[in-house]
């Protein structure tokens, strides 16, 4: 089959200490400090073999994420971006679609025919955190497209238990192609929904909403919270382009936080003096974002906490405590009925992800979409495999 491939070299840091665990599987828990030279190809592969408890898939159409972006790109001294969990070579993509081919002897709810969309966490239900229904935060997790092979291939064998049919969304819309390609969307469009509704559950239509950051993932959130019965959605991201697709996915203003004076006056401004319920940090920038907050935050405001940084950020607890105020850090999108609950969103019509897709490219001119991305122009472009 033709895939996609990302080669890296096996070059740890020099202060970089590596585990029994990572020197047995070259599996590193910290890709930025490990992994050298990156660089994609496309080319060849021998056909997945699948297991018993497994469904092979005709991948439809498979999305392109600022992670994969982060293990293509390197820095200065040649370090893939991505900080977390990886192993390579390996076939990169996530966020995908496609029709199930063939089905494993164990396999009871899946059919040949059947289009789904998969959850990229693969959590194994064995672990204290999966037992407690954490499952995003699976300790012995592998991850589909970072430690295992990805869906920028023709074909891709997955367990049974990872993926949900789209078969709501297909009859909606009546054109399979198009549901395939929005189900692609599922993926990070669940990352928003597991950190806003169940995370901390203190989500009330009617809100006023504060989406930080106008990537794939804070865009997802802005038509979430819409679909959700925000009566405001104010976004904010550095970006000309950025900011006018929040506006096209509902934010009902949107903002260039370098433009404005002060964050606290601009959210009592618009919420006449309240403060708003609810924000969404999806920019990876907690110090310029969620540290000068104060008294733009409403009485039992939640906060809930996307994007990755490792720079400590000071927080006015004591705002917090005198205002309510709930913050959760989220991560992932796997388990909690987050899939099937966006599936219905969007075959309801009341979550609309199209406006996102602004290219799509076949496998074999991948090298150029992942050039296009390095502008950051571009919301989501998808790759799609077989045509
Ligand atoms: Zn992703
Ligand atoms: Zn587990």
């Amino acid at each position: 089959m033709n895939a996609l491939q990302l080669t890296a070299d096996w070059q740890p840091k020099e202060g970089y200490a590596l585990s029994e665990n990572e020197k047995i599987t070259r599996k590193a828990q910290t890709g930025s400090a490990v992994w050298k030279n990156p660089s994609i190809s496309i080319g060849k592969l021998p056909d997945p073999e699948l297991k018993t408890d497994e469904v092979m898939i005709e991948v439809a159409a498979v999305g392109i994420c600022g992670s994969d972006m982060h293990m293509y790109e390197a820095d200065k001294e040649g370090y893939i971006l991505y900080p977390g969990l990886t192993r390579f070579p390996n076939t990169l993509g996530h966020e995908f679609s496609g029709r199930v081919v063939e089905v494993g002897k164990e396999v009871r709810d899946l059919s040949v025919g059947d289009l789904v969309t998969v959850e990229e966490i693969q959590w194994c239900g064995l672990c204290d955190a999966c037992r407690k229904g954490l499952v995003n935060h699976c300790t012995n997790m592998e991850e589909l497209g970072f430690t295992t092979p990805g869906a920028m291939a023709e074909l891709i064998a997955v367990k049974a238990k990872y993926c949900w049919k789209i078969t709501e969304l297909a009859e909606r819309l009546g054109d399979e192609k198009e549901a395939l390609n929005l189900a692609a969307m599922v993926e990070p469009t669940g990352v928003s929904y597991h950190a806003m509704f169940n995370r901390i559950a203190t989500w009330k239509p009617g809100n006023y909403c504060v989406v930080f950051g106008g990537g794939p993932i804070g865009l997802s959130a802005i038509a979430l919270a819409k679909a959700a019965g925000a009566s405001q959605i104010i976004a904010f991201d550095v970006s000309e382009t950025r900011l006018e697709m929040a506006k096209k996915m509902g934010a009902t203003s949107a903002f260039d936080p370098r433009q404005i004076d002060d964050l606290n006056d601009l959210l009592l401004d618009l919420t006449y003096g309240r403060g708003v319920d609810f924000v969404v940090e999806a920019a990876g920038a907690p110090e310029f974002t969620l540290a000068p907050l104060k008294m733009g935050l409403g009485v039992g405001a939640t906060i809930t906490h996307i994007g990755r940084s490792e720079r400590a950020t000071p927080l006015s607890l004591e705002h917090y405590q005198v205002r309510g105020v709930q913050l959760a850090g989220s991560l992932g999108h796997a388990g909690h009925g987050t899939f099937p609950n966006v599936i219905r969103l969007m075959a309801s019509g009341s979550l609309s992800m199209k406006p996102m897709i602004s290219a799509t490219y076949p496998l074999s001119e991948a090298k150029d979409a992942f050039k296009r991305l390095e502008a950051r122009k571009d919301a989501k472009i998808l790759l799609l495999p077989n045509g």
